[in-house]
C-alpha cells in the first residue's frame, strides 16, 4: 500500500532555483518514492521568520510513497543536509527546507512530526502550489478543501516565477 504524499521544497539561500531542482532531482533516488506531479515555481515574502530575510522560492512535490512518514522525513532530511542545509527549527535564511505536507488523510502527531503540517493551513506559499497540482486535495484535520483557506488576499502574497506543472506519464 502507498500513500499520495505532498512535500513543501523551498530556499531562500543561494541559488535559489538551482537548490530546488537539485532537491528534486535527489528525491527521485528516495526508495519507494514516486514521483506523480510537480507544481510551478513561486516566490513570496518570507513568512515567520527572524531578522532581514530574502524572500523564498517555493515548489510543492505530489507523489506515491511506500514507507512510513518517518522514512520519508529521514530522506528528505539527508537531501537537506547535502543541500547545505544548517541548523534545524531555527528560522534564518536556508538553502533547502523540506517539509511534510500531507501523507495521504493521515493524521501523525509524534514528537518528530505533525502532518499535516502544523502550519499548512496559514501558510500562502505552501498552499498555492498544493493547489495547482490538485485543486481538490482535501485536509484531513479540518475535512473541509484546502482551497477554502487561501483568500484572494492571501493568493496575491505568492507570485509565480516559472509556469511549468510537470506530470510523470
Ligand atoms: P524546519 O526547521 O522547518 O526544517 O523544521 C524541522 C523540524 O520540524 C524537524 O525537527 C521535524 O522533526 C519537525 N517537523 C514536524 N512536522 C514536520 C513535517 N510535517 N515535515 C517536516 N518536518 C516536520
Amino acid at each position: 500500500m502507498s500513500e499520495t504524499v505532498f512535500i513543501l521544497s523551498g530556499s531562500n539561500m543561494g541559488d535559489r532555483e538551482r537548490n530546488l531542482a537539485l532537491a528534486l532531482e535527489k528525491m527521485q533516488l528516495i526508495e519507494g518514492l514516486e514521483i506523480v506531479a510537480t507544481s510551478a515555481i513561486y516566490v513570496s515574502e518570507a513568512q515567520d521568520m527572524v531578522g532581514e530575510n530574502p524572500s523564498f522560492m517555493n515548489q510543492v512535490i505530489m507523489a506515491d510513497y511506500r514507507y512510513s512518514a518517518n522514512e520519508l522525513l529521514n530522506g528528505l532530511e539527508l537531501i537537506e543536509k547535502k543541500l547545505g542545509r544548517t541548523g534545524k527549527g531555527e528560522k534564518l535564511p536556508r538553502s533547502m527546507d523540506l517539509d511534510i505536507l500531507l501523507f495521504g488523510q493521515q493524521i501523525i502527531e509524534t514528537q518528530r512530526l505533525s502532518v499535516p503540517h502544523r502550519e499548512l493551513l496559514n501558510r500562502p506559499f505552501a498552499m498555492t502550489p498544493m493547489l495547482q497540482i490538485d485543486p481538490k486535495v482535501i485536509h484531513p484535520v479540518t475535512k473541509r478543501p484546502v482551497a477554502d483557506f487561501l483568500s484572494d488576499d492571501d493568493r496575491s502574497k505568492v507570485m509565480l516565477y516559472k509556469d511549468h506543472v510537470a506530470r510523470q506519464p
